[in-house]
């Protein structure tokens, strides 16, 4: 069955706004107590006194279980827009809600729509970050997120005369990310850590571990040592998303790890220095090198590719490092999915002017006609690239809040200016396919 296949055949029965990741998948930031259900609708709190008492709260929200029976009602939560856009594209396209919602067997869906949408549900895959603690700070994330973006709005003080960052990601510190210190006792890591040891380390089939940058922090290997002193005792898998750079030591991790179920997943979208420009921290050439390294030792690498206005200029190329790795180690040791950016908007593909997305837009169809027909590729990532190919054709907005499309670009300008001057960075002499227009802006 194919993903249209699958979407008409078993999803579109229970609803046609129903997405298992609503039941049995949650992103969870331990460090601020938020959670969502994947990484499109906006993350919500967690009440830190109901969960020492229930656990399960990390996940079992009211605003999930809200959502939950807005979707068995077949109505489309506000939250979940990202997959909407997608899917009223009009063309067939596949939103993430069949993605993730095939990766569960069919008796969890019928178990989802069998729950009452007010009871809690174990989960069967989950991505959760210990803290923030990252040597990153790349031009899309922000200090929720990234430690080293801490320190530019510290040393250097807000971003200035942006409009459209209504979430006000560059102009604070964002404390409330980090509500504990590290040395402290925080609530959520102790509750995660009862939860996992009473029954999440039976109910998982996934677990992977984001940040900040998580091999910098303790409770990661924390957890890898639970996972290796425990063996037999989980069938969880675990993964990892690292930026594979510099302070990464990737050769600890294959040997604490060894005989372990561990998938590793890492963020590019771009080659050379536009992606250490995008990706503030990255050393290019090192993240090969780590990524290499993983796979002569016979892991599993995923690549997610975070898809902004800067990237499509070079990744075609980096889709084309990443199939020469394909026919080196197997179509299903690297993979690649596009994940469109929506926040912050001005950063969005959506910023560029007409002329340059049909320009992008050709050199990705042309990527496509050239390797759609070989086994190397999944149908996923065909189906990724298509999805973006159209999206650069039909979407007009990145999201409906967005500003209007000068004011998005003004910000564009805003932000990269500042961006260069902070960062010892130079814009134009790194995208000349953009500078014209950069420098009209
Ligand atoms: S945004 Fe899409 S994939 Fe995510 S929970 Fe909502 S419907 Fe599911």
């Amino acid at each position: 069955m194919n993903d249209l296949e699958f979407r008409q055949q078993v999803l579109d029965p229970i609803s046609s706004s129903f997405c298992a990741a609503k039941w049995f998948n949650a992103t969870i930031w331990l460090g601020s107590g938020m959670t969502t259900s994947c990484h499109h609708p906006p993350a919500h709190l967690v009440p830190a006194d109901r969960v020492r008492v229930n656990p399960r709260l990390l996940h079992n929200t009211d605003q999930k279980k809200h959502d939950r029976a807005q979707m068995l009602r077949g109505e489309r939560p506000a939250g979940c827009e990202y997959c909407w856009k997608i899917e009223d594209i009009g063309r067939g396209n596949i939103s993430d809600r069949v993605y993730k919602s095939r990766i569960y067997p069919i008796e969890a869906l019928d178990e989802a729509r069998n729950t009452p949408p007010n009871h809690d549900v174990n989960l069967r895959t989950l991505e959760i970050a210990f803290d923030r603690t990252c040597q990153f700070a790349c031009s899309y994330c922000n200090p929720a997120f990234s430690t080293s973006w801490v320190n530019d709005i510290r040393r250097n003080g807000a971003y200035s005369n942006l409009v459209s960052d209504g979430r006000n990601h560059f102009t604070h510190t964002h404390d409330s990310s980090q509500l504990y210190k590290i040395t402290e006792a925080n609530p959520y890591i102790d509750s995660f850590f009862a939860w996992w040891e009473s029954d999440l380390h039976r109910t998982l089939q996934e677990l992977r571990i984001t940040g900040g940058e998580p091999l910098m922090s303790g409770h990661t290997w924390r957890l890898i040592d639970w996972f290796r002193d425990n063996q037999g005792r989980s069938s969880t898998r675990l993964a990892i998303n690292s930026n594979l750079g510099p302070q990464v030591d990737v050769y600890r991790l294959l040997d604490s790890t060894e005989g372990m179920n561990l998938e590793i997943y890492t963020s590019m979208e771009a080659v050379g220095q536009q992606a250490e420009y995008i990706r503030d921290g990255l050393d290019y050439a090192l993240w090969r090198q780590n990524v290499q390294a993983l796979l002569d030792a016979g892991r599993t690498v995923h690549c997610m590719c975070t898809i902004n206005a800067l990237c499509l200029t070079t990744l075609p190329r980096l889709l084309n490092e990443l199939i020469e790795w394909k026919r080196t180690f197997g179509r299903d040791k690297v993979n690649f999915t596009l994940n469109i950016l929506r926040f912050p908007s001005f950063q969005s593909p959506l910023v560029l002017p007409g002329y340059l997305r049909q320009v992008f837009q050709s050199d990705l169809t042309d990527w496509l006609v050239d390797h759609r027909g070989h086994s190397y590729l999944h149908e996923y990532e065909i189906n990724h690239t298509q999805r973006l190919i159209d999206y650069l054709d039909v979407v007009k907005t990145p999201h409906s809040d967005a500003f209007e499309l000068p004011k998005l670009q003004n910000d564009f300008r805003q932000f990269y200016s500042q961006y260069d001057a902070r960062r010892n960075k130079e814009f134009a002499s790194c995208f000349p396919e953009l500078k014209e227009w950069y420098q009209q802006l």
